[in-house]
């Protein structure tokens, strides 16, 4: 890749090794690379101690270019609303190629407010995203219930963005594993703890919150804790939906699962543990059931905290390190590492087989927290 190579496996100069490319980490980033890589003939080799064991396993798996659009991040915007239209594609591909069930819907979501101020709070918001030109629409109270009869009554407004969709990330992370292996990717069980391990020209590291110890670069833990609800009898949830909303002021998302769970989520901590504590589940309970009654009634089937990888401007981190030949950073997705697992994967792929990177990726290089060195800063470098 970055020295150049035989033209049957593009720039990889496969040399005398075993594996074409590792990859460190076995989270949805890393499996997708894995998967792509591949797939295009290349010998890949997965490290980790305990695949899809990362935020993926809690992560709601909302697909929202358009509700995740904040103010101050229109390149981040920008690389959400491509991932997401790499979606229903990376989807189908990725059904076919595994067999398995992804939990992909595309019933779009609302965005609500309970209170007149959460209402401003939510519409402040939206009017940003519909200044972007992004597709997101405001609805009375009476069209809300139209599309959602289960939301509270005393709702006062808010939106629909048709275009945010949803996965379940356990099944994504199952589904990539089967595809990565029958493309011929071999997963290894272990951790590993310096990147001279990894027998392979190529290293791609997608370890998430693991991936500052491993390289250096400002990759810090953002704790989320979520629950999942399961309607009573077994049945579907009673919308459709995803839900985001405010209520009296608590920030909340709902995501209805076919088979009848409901996630709700997040909170936002910088700390490092994953306890669930009694006051999140309190407010998300107390949130979620201001929004939608019904889910005073359904099961309360687990409450989990994870560690998003978070950097210092929110947005992820690709491409290759400076200073270490042969080494590529896929990492650093924060609240986005579902929606942003396509593009991420289509990219790093390309980068390795063709030797040179996307546009698309040069907001997103790892040299953006370069030190005087020209080799990364520190996370305590960053934090301080
Ligand atoms: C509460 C919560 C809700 C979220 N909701 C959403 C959402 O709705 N939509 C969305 O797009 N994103 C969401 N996210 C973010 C998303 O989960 C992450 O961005 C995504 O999981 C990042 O994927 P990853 O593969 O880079 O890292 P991870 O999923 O964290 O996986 C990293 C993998 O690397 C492995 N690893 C770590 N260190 C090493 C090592 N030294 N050697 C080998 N392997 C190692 C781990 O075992 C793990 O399997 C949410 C996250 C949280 C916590």
């Amino acid at each position: 890749m970055l020295t150049g190579g035989p033209a049957s496996t593009g720039g990889v100069n496969r040399g005398p090794f075993l594996a074409d490319v590792g990859v460190v980490g076995a989270g949805p980033v890393g499996l997708a690379i894995a998967w792509r890589c591949a797939a295009r003939g290349l010998r890949v080799v997965v490290h980790d101690p305990a695949p899809g064991s990362g935020a993926s396993h809690v992560a709601a798996g909302m697909l929202s270019p358009v509700a995740e659009a904040y103010f101050g991040e229109r390149e981040l915007t920008g690389l959400l609303a491509e991932s997401a239209a790499r979606w229903p594609g990376f989807a189908a591909e990725l059904t076919e190629a595994s067999g398995a069930d992804l939990g992909y819907r595309t019933d779009g979501t609302l965005v609500v407010g309970l209170t007149a101020d959460d209402l401003a709070e939510a519409r402040r918001l939206w009017a940003y995203q519909q200044g972007l030109g992004l597709p997101i629409t405001a609805l009375r109270p009476s069209q809300l219930r139209d599309r959602e009869p289960a939301l509270a009554p005393r709702l006062r407004g808010g939106a629909v963005a048709p275009g945010d969709h949803q996965v379940d990330p356990r099944r994504l992370v199952a589904a990539l594993r089967t595809a990565a292996r029958r493309a011929g990717a071999t997963l290894l069980p272990g951790a590993v703890t310096a990147l001279g391990e990894v027998a392979a020209p190529v290293v791609v590291v997608a370890a998430g919150c693991g991936t500052a110890a491993l390289t250096g670069l400002p990759v810090r833990p953002v704790k989320g804790q979520v629950l999942r609800l399961r309607a009573p009898g077994g049945g579907a949830p009673g919308f459709r939906h995803v839900i985001r909303g405010y209520a009296d002021g608590e920030s909340v998302y709902l995501v209805p699962r076919a088979g009848g769970e409901v996630v709700v989520g997040a909170t936002v901590e910088e700390r490092t543990d994953t306890e669930v504590t009694a006051g999140a589940v309190l407010r998300l309970l107390r949130a979620a059931v201001d929004l939608v009654p019904e889910l005073a009634e359904y099961d309360l089937a687990e409450a989990s905290a994870g560690l998003r990888p978070g950097t210092p401007d929110n947005a992820p981190i690709i491409g290759a390190l400076p200073g270490r030949p042969g080494v590529l950073a896929a990492t650093g997705h924060h609240r986005h590492g579902i929606v942003l697992t396509p593009v991420t994967a289509d990219l790093v792929a390309e980068l390795i087989v063709t030797g040179t990177p996307d546009p698309l990726l040069a907001p997103f290089r790892p040299d953006r927290f370069a030190g005087p060195a020209g080799h990364p800063v520190t996370q305590e470098e960053t934090w301080n």
